[in-house]
């Protein structure tokens, strides 16, 4: 994984484009625990399943299908939005829930990401991986490769994603002068 820090990060730059939708704290607490749920695989270690399994590390839990299925159930049935509600919902939870792989396909460590799984079970990186992996274990985070680690996150996630956030700020702002 990106460290827990930094996975969030998109579920908050996502929420920012919903507007008028019902439960708006309700979508972004979902949205930031979908972002860091992928990484609930682990538990498959203890249970003898293999990193490389389909429901092994950065497996099922980090692919397209797991993605929407779970943001379809719980923009369905825990916040229960309907017609363009539901619509708005699940792409904020998809989106939310995906970038938590986009993250660890940036990684320079472990195996890839099995984005495709069921369909295909072959694991991916992106032709550049310049995020270094998160040291796993809260001892080996707080040295100085946890440092480096936040540096690479910040410049390659935090950075951009406020650049984003604040040029879009900015949009809203002329929009609203033009207006
Ligand atoms: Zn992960």
């Amino acid at each position: 994984m990106a460290t827990i820090i930094t996975h969030p990060i998109p579920a908050l730059v996502v929420n920012q484009f919903t507007k008028d939708i019902p439960s708006k704290r309700s979508l972004l607490m979902y949205s930031i625990l979908l972002t860091i749920l992928p990484d609930a695989d682990v538990i498959g270690f203890g249970l003898g399943i293999q990193y490389e399994d389909m429901l092994g590390h950065r497996g099922f839990s980090h692919s397209i299908v797991f993605a929407l299925l779970v943001s379809f159930l719980i923009a369905k049935f825990r916040l229960k939005y309907t017609g363009k509600y539901l619509y708005q919902g699940v792409i904020v939870l998809f989106l939310s829930t995906i970038s938590h792989g986009i993250l660890d396909g940036f990684t320079n460590g472990g195996l890839g990401v099995g984005y495709f799984i069921p369909f295909d079970s072959t694991r991916y990186f992106f032709p550049f991986t310049p995020i270094e992996v998160s040291p796993i274990g809260i001892r080996n985070f707080l040295s100085m490769r946890g440092l480096e680690v936040l540096w690479s996150e910040a410049k390659l996630v935090w950075i951009p994603s406020m650049l984003i956030f604040l040029s879009y700020l900015v949009f809203k702002k002329l929009q609203k002068r033009k207006g």
